[in-house]
């Protein structure tokens, strides 16, 4: 006899570990990871949790968490009537989440041919591969420089990442191979602060070489980039790459520069 639903259980369940709530708009949270789940760092997965009527409302969410962490570590946005988000920002430890241990993506170092200087470009959650891979060995074994450029519109909305920097250094397993390669660079587009502006001006503008020191401009013999953010961002930054003569990559076909959306829409 076949056990009654409600008994069956669902092998894709996870459980909340930590939940932090950085502004209103923005929270991270960690959930146990399955045994078998392998993945690359700066890839996503689907993610979600029971509707009403049972069936299940799964996202697209980048791991933020590196390929070795032994739990999984999310970065969420808070949309007020997001089917998903609604209600996954009232999730609390203890409680399941669904998981589908299925991950794809293409922010992923096997996409990108040998470089020497390695920029990370992200609006708003799309911070979230990169707290992936500023964690991962195989970066800065790889770099002999790594540029983590973040813009958010309000200086809340950087602290996740802020801290995530801030914390690297003291970490036991990549905090010596980091060294003094890491560039950190957060900006503002609408709260004052001592950094602004959007990273394409800042690129093309000479401002975040000046600012850091940093000999310019971008050079596909030295430069690779990863970009994560909105559709619109993402069109954007990837004009400004070929403008310097970088060509994109992919899984199949690595080339200077990959790219990911960091949601569908024009973003909230
Ligand atoms: P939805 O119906 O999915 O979205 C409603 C609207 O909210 C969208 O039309 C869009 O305008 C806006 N929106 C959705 N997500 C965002 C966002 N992240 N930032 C700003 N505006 C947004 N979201 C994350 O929070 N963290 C991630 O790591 C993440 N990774 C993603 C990776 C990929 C490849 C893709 C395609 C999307 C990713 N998203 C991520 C977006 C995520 O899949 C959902 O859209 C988001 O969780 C909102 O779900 P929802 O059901 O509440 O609202």
């Amino acid at each position: 006899m076949n056990a009654p639903v409600s008994l069956k259980v669902n092998p894709d369940l996870q459980t909340v570990t930590q939940v932090t709530h950085w502004t209103d708009r923005l929270f991270s949270f960690r959930v146990t990871r399955p045994q078998s789940l392998r993945f690359r760092s700066g890839e996503f997965v689907m993610i979600g949790l029971a509707g009403d009527n049972g069936k299940p409302i799964l996202r697209a969410y980048s791991i933020a968490s590196p390929a070795w962490d032994e739990e999984l570590e999310f970065y969420s946005i808070k949309v007020p009537d997001g089917p998903l988000t609604s209600r996954l920002q009232h999730i609390e430890v203890g409680q399941p989440i669904i998981l589908r241990p299925k991950p794809v993506g293409t922010l992923v170092h096997d996409a990108l041919k040998p470089g020497k200087r390695l920029w990370f470009l992200a609006t708003g959650t799309g911070f979230a591969p990169f707290a992936s891979l500023l964690r991962e060995p195989e970066t800065w074994e790889k770099y002999d420089s790594v540029v983590m450029m973040h813009t958010c519109r309000e200086a809340g909305e950087l602290e996740y990442g802020r801290q995530l920097v801030a914390d690297l250094r003291d970490d036991p397993v990549i905090g010596e191979l980091i060294g003094d390669k890491l560039q950190y660079y957060p900006t503002t587009t609408r709260e004052q602060g001592p950094f602004m502006g959007r990273i394409t001006d800042n690129l093309t503008s000479g401002k975040v070489f000046a600012d850091l020191g940093l000999e310019g401009p971008l050079d596909p013999v030295r430069d690779r980039a990863m970009v994560c953010g909105s559709l619109a961002f993402n069109k954007d930054v990837a004009a400004v790459l070929e403008g310097f003569g970088l060509e994109e990559g992919s899984n199949s076909a690595p080339a200077d520069y990959v790219i990911e959306k960091a949601f569908v829409g024009d973003g909230v």
